[in-house]
């Protein structure tokens, strides 16, 4: 069995004329926490580059790892854990529930449902019925307690066809942060074509690119997001299928995403508002190369920042750890190959995580109530994007004078 394969035609047209424009070296799999039996054995690290696509401007990881060793691991992440993302997604199913005044009985579909949490609340608000997608266990498991009917697989085109045997006609087909996940799209939007009628909306939330490389996001790049979206590529890609984009909205939760508001329609059609957001991914040079070397030497200065930053903390015997256990987190502490045992341990909440080992250079996670045994003078935030939560928390419960290291998108430091 091949670990990864390079890929050589973009996975949405199919050209075979791909440039790379970022290479963050090589980095082990960013699930792959490693227990303790696992220490001896060598970590494989893979290839970890972004290729651009000079024909639709599509960008794509270089190679795709094999799913067996990519998907090992149980899939523990929770959309309802989260009590920012709940409300989140509240708030969206109100307001798509009133845009296309949704009503009792209308069938809502999610693809990636995951626990359920979103379907829930079209079930609430409007008495929605619902169908949840989801080839994971745990998660659907929850989603189903909840009384959500679920399909347990992943959505394809095959998949489609059984559905579409159900006569089931959906008004609203909804899925959010899986794209990037999906293995083949052309395969997937041929699914969703599929189980369309007239009157069906599709929504499709993905991480934004564009936000990616203005924010020096580069930790979103792992292996497991196959793509990384924009707009332009995304049109050329759904007039394939006959679909518009007939709106879209840049949103919050996860960083920087791109909602899509997707329609069916005889004749192809570029609206003012998405032609205009086209022309700034243009303009700033989102899919020429040039662009990139400025990208790369953000990325160059913010790493010998870290590094200068943390190795003299380290020369001065300050006692370094780190917070927070991301996917993310690998990418980031590869990309910037900080000195050998240079953080003593990783503190995080999720008690799934704890006891385990970050695989870049085994630096043990613990639960975060180890903070006191420890005595940390310095804490790098690894979960960046929650560091206001993590350093109140830790300011809480803590009277040392801590020094926090948020890494990114420019290195700072919080006392
Ligand atoms: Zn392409």
């Amino acid at each position: 069995m091949k670990q990864y394969i390079k890929i050589n035609e973009c996975r949405l047209c199919k050209s075979n004329n791909l440039k790379e424009i970022l290479n963050l070296g090589r980095s082990p799999i960013g699930n792959d926490l490693l227990k303790k039996n696992d220490l001896k054995r060598k970590i494989n690290k893979f290839p970890l580059a972004v290729n651009q696509c000079k024909k639709c401007g599509h960008h794509q990881l270089s190679v795709s790892i094999n799913n067996s060793i990519l998907y090992k691991k149980n899939y523990t992440y929770l959309t309802g854990t989260s009590e920012v993302f709940k409300k989140y997604l509240k708030n969206y199913s109100i307001q798509i529930c009133d845009k296309l005044n949704l009503n009792k009985n209308d069938l809502v579909i999610d693809i990636g449902c995951n626990d359920g949490t979103l379907l829930e609340y079209f079930k609430k608000y409007k008495k929605c019925k619902v169908l949840g997608i989801d080839p994971s266990k745990k998660p659907t498991e929850l989603a189903k307690s909840r009384q959500i009917n679920v399909l347990n697989d992943f959505f394809t085109f095959q998949l489609s066809m059984k559905i579409k045997k159900k006569k089931l006609f959906p008004k609203l087909i909804t899925s959010h942060n899986t794209f990037a996940h999906v293995e083949d799209l052309n395969d997937f939007f041929r699914g969703i074509d599929n189980i369309c009628y007239k009157n069906t909306t599709v929504v499709i939330e993905i991480g934004y690119w564009l936000k990616v490389v203005q924010n020096n996001w580069y930790d979103t790049i792992y292996h497991e997001h196959h793509d990384f979206h924009s707009l332009y590529p995304l049109l050329q890609f759904f007039k394939k299928y006959s679909f518009n984009i007939i709106d879209f909205k840049i949103t919050e939760p996860q960083g920087g995403s791109l909602m899509l508001i997707l329609k069916k329609m005889n004749n192809f059609k570029i609206y003012k508002k998405i032609k205009k957001q086209v022309d700034i991914e243009k303009n700033i040079g989102l899919y020429k190369i040039p662009f990139y070397k400025k990208i790369k030497n953000n990325l160059q200065k913010s790493k010998d920042k870290i590094n200068i930053l943390l190795n003299n903390y380290h020369k001065n015997n300050k006692i370094i750890c780190a917070y927070g256990s991301p996917t993310k987190s690998v990418t980031l502490l590869s990309y910037i190959k900080l000195n050998k045992n240079i953080i003593k341990n990783i503190y995080e909440d999720n008690i799934l995580k704890c006891k385990l080992y970050n695989p870049y250079m085994k630096i043990p996670i613990i639960h975060s109530s180890n903070i006191l045994n420890d005595n940390p003078d310095v804490i790098l935030i690894l979960s960046w994007n929650f560091a206001k939560s993590i350093i109140k928390k830790v300011k809480k419960k803590y009277d040392k004078k801590i020094i926090f290291v948020v890494p990114l998108p420019e290195p700072y430091i919080i006392q």
